[in-house]
């Protein structure tokens, strides 16, 4: 019998509404247990870890990352896959922090939650769980593991971690993954796209990163943003690495401060990368004139990356390898980017 063991955080999938308040709080894992005896009804066996208190996910960082990836680092040898239940607000950051932290991963780290708590009648919860335990024990003919990435399963599609946003607050179909294609569709069967999914060497052992250094910022250009709006993030104490969100295809107001500003900090040490406000489509700096002063200042393309993946793989590798930081944060490590 398959093995998968289910580290759940908390999230509103295991949430119940708190009676003074009549907001939505974490219950306990008993309580969620109650709503799910399908858990310990099919035909794969099923581990709990869970947090102690659950919490949303609004309150997950570094730490939580860390203990998450440490769960699955310390029971590798004995399942053959992890699900880990989040809240969706921040389950996008989370899954591709994990996706940079479990170097040569083999086996599948399935993250899932809900829309609705798992105790209200037409909640999401029961399919979202139940099919990504069944994807994380899924193997191949051979024994190995189908997707052996870190994915985050949703309503009926199966997303590289990595490359996914959080789009909506509403509809029961949360994420998307808007530069790259599911691995996995999920109907009446799962269907596995195999050509899409990434494979390490399954002879790699599976190695654990968890330095991450947070002195990382997102700077999010606007028409009509102030010298001193800029200045203020790009001489932030400590400051190391910085998100620069631009127009279109990687595009940025052509004023001389700006580049004078981005310029400086680059010579101070400071990596700033390029990701574009669009969902989709890719950095192109140099395509229009007013990208010229970006590269020019020597700020680096995140081509297609997403700024989860960009945030969180900016705080690993300056923790982890600061020295190569520079040069690590355009490649593609797990599968984050396009990169030509
Ligand atoms: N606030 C919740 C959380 O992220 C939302 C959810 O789970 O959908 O924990």
């Amino acid at each position: 019998m398959s093995k998968v063991l289910l580290i759940s955080t908390g999230g509103t999938i295991t949430m119940v509404r708190d009676a003074k308040s009549d907001a939505l709080v974490p219950a306990d894992i008993e309580t969620f247990k109650a709503f799910m005896p399908e858990l310990f009804a099919g035909g794969i066996h099923v581990d709990i870890q869970a947090f102690s208190p659950l919490i949303d996910s609004s309150d997950i960082g570094p730490d939580s990352w860390r203990q998450i990836a440490q769960m699955v680092y310390d029971r590798y040898a004995d399942y053959d896959g992890f699900v880990v239940l989040h809240g969706t607000d921040t389950m996008s950051y989370s899954a591709s922090a994990l996706s940079f932290m479990l170097e040569n991963l083999s086996k599948p780290v399935v993250f899932t939650g809900s829309q609705l708590p798992v105790g209200v009648l037409r909640s999401d919860a029961k399919e979202n769980l139940l099919t990504a335990i069944e994807i994380a024990a899924a193997k191949d003919e051979e024994g190995n593991a189908i997707v052996p990435e870190v994915t985050i399963y949703f309503e009926d599609q199966l997303f590289r971690a990595n490359r996914t946003t959080k789009r909506n607050a509403e509809h029961f179909s949360a994420f998307n993954s808007y530069n790259y294609p599911p691995l996995a569709k999920a109907g009446v069967h799962i269907t596995y796209l195999p050509h899409l999914i990434r494979y390490s060497d399954p002879k790699a052992p599976l190695t654990l990163h968890t330095q991450f250094d947070t002195n990382v910022a997102v700077l999010k250009l606007f028409p009509g943003i102030q010298p001193a709006v800029v200045h203020a993030v790009l001489h932030a104490r400590g400051i190391k690495g910085v998100v620069l969100e631009t127009f279109g295809a990687g595009n940025a107001p052509s004023d001389q401060w700006l580049y004078r500003e981005l310029k400086a900090a680059v010579e101070r040490g400071i990596i700033i990368v390029n990701k574009t406000q669009c969902n989709t489509g890719s950095v192109e700096m140099g395509l229009y004139a007013v990208s010229l002063n970006l590269m020019k200042a020597g700020v680096l393309s995140g081509h297609d990356i997403t700024t989860e993946a960009l945030l969180t793989k900016m705080m690993l590798l300056l923790g982890e390898q600061p020295d190569k930081a520079h040069d690590l944060i355009t490649q593609d490590l797990c599968g984050e980017v396009t990169v030509d």
